[in-house]
C-alpha cells in the first residue's frame, strides 16, 4: 500500500493525512474547494510545527510529510491511483452514499474503501458500491494525530483479508487498532453519544449550569474533558448527527436527541469550528468561557 487518498479536508480529514503522510505514504487530499484544502494544510503544517518543537520529529521528517501530501478538487482525478480511499466527508448518509458511488466508479479495482463515518453503518455504505467485500470502517479519533485508537468496523461482506489490511496498516501508522462489528454508533459513539446527549438533557432541565456539569465529570469521573467542552471540540453538528442515526437505527426513544441540541444546531452554534456552542471561543485565547446563552 503506497498511495492513499483522503476526501474530506475538515478536521478529520486534516488529521487523518497529517499521520499518514508522516508514515511516509503518498497522500492525496481531496475536499471541494481550494481554500478548504489550503487551510487544512496550513493546520497540519502547524500541527508539524508543533511535534518539533516538543521535539517528536525532526525539521527534514515535517519537511518529508508536507512533501508527502498533494491535493485535489476532483475527486475522480484523486482517487485513480489510490491503493486505499479514507472518506472523512460530513456526516451525511446520502453524501457519504453519493461519494462512495463517486469512488467505486473511479479508484482502481484492487483499491480498499474506507470511511470515518461515525455512526453511519458500513454496510449500508457498502451496498452502493460494486464491490461490499472491501469496504470498511475506519473510525479515527479527535484529534487523530493524538489519539490512539482506531475503531475498524468489518461491514456484513467485509473478508477477512481487507479487515487484517486495515488492522495492520493502523499498528504501522502507530496506532492501536480495536475490530468491533457494524450496529449504529459502533461501540464508541453507541457509548458516548447518549451521554453527551444527557448532559445536554441535563443542562436543558436546568439541573445545572454548563461549568458544574463538565466539572462534576471531569473531577468526579476523571474524564479529561467535561461532555458540553467534548461535544464543542467534536461538532455539534456531528453530535445530533450521531444520535438521529442512533435514534433512527435502533428506534428506541432513549436515543432521540435533546430539544436544545437541535436548537442549537439550527441557529448554527456548532461548538468550537462555529466560534461558540455551550462555550465561546476567541482565537488565540485559550481560557474556556461559558457562552452568553448560558452564562448566570
Ligand atoms: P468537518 O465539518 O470538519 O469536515 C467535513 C469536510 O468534508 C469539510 O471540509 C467539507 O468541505 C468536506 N466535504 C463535504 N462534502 C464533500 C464532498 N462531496 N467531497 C469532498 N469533501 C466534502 O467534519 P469532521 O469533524 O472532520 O467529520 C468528518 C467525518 O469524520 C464525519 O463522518 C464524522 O462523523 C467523522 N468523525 C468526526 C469526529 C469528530 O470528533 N469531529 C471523530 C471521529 C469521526
Amino acid at each position: 500500500m503506497k498511495n492513499i487518498s483522503v476526501i474530506g479536508a475538515g478536521q478529520m480529514g486534516n488529521g487523518i493525512a497529517h499521520v499518514f503522510a508522516q508514515s511516509g505514504y503518498s497522500v492525496t487530499l481531496i475536499d471541494i474547494a481550494q481554500e478548504r484544502l489550503d487551510k487544512a494544510v496550513a493546520t497540519i503544517g502547524k500541527n508539524l510545527d508543533r511535534q518539533v518543537a516538543k521535539g517528536s520529529l525532526t525539521e527534514d521528517q515535517k519537511k518529508t510529510a508536507l512533501a508527502n501530501i498533494a491535493t485535489a478538487t476532483d475527486m475522480a482525478a484523486g482517487v485513480k491511483a489510490a491503493d486505499l480511499v479514507v472518506e472523512a466527508a460530513t456526516e451525511n448518509v446520502d453524501l457519504k452514499l453519493k461519494i462512495f458511488k463517486d469512488i467505486d466508479a473511479n479508484a482502481p479495482a484492487g483499491c480498499i474503501l474506507a470511511t470515518n463515518t461515525s455512526s453511519i453503518s458500513i454496510t449500508r455504505i457498502a451496498a452502493v458500491t460494486g464491490r461490499p467485500a472491501q469496504v470498511i470502517g475506519m473510525h479515527f479519533m479527535n484529534p487523530v494525530p493524538v489519539m490512539k485508537l482506531v475503531e475498524v468496523i468489518r461491514g456484513y461482506n467485509t473478508t477477512d483479508v481487507v479487515t487484517k489490511t486495515i488492522m495492520d496498516l493502523s499498528t504501522a501508522i502507530g496506532k492501536v487498532p480495536v475490530e468491533v462489528n457494524d450496529y449504529s454508533g459502533f461501540v464508541a459513539n453507541r457509548i458516548l453519544m447518549p451521554m453527551i446527549n444527557e448532559a445536554i438533557e441535563t443542562l436543558f432541565q436546568g439541573v445545572g449550569g454548563v461549568a458544574e456539569i463538565d466539572t462534576v465529570m471531569k473531577l468526579g469521573m476523571a474524564h479529561p474533558m467535561g461532555p458540553l467542552q467534548l461535544a464543542d471540540f467534536i461538532g455539534l453538528d456531528t453530535c445530533l448527527a450521531i444520535m438521529r442515526v442512533l435514534h433512527e437505527g435502533f428506534g428506541n426513544p432513549k436515543y432521540a436527541p435533546c430539544p436544545l441540541l437541535v436548537q442549537m444546531v439550527t441557529a448554527g452554534k456548532l461548538g468550537v469550528k462555529s466560534g461558540e456552542g455551550f462555550y465561546q471561543y476567541t482565537a488565540g485565547s485559550k481560557d474556556l468561557v461559558v457562552a452568553a446563552a448560558f452564562a448566570k
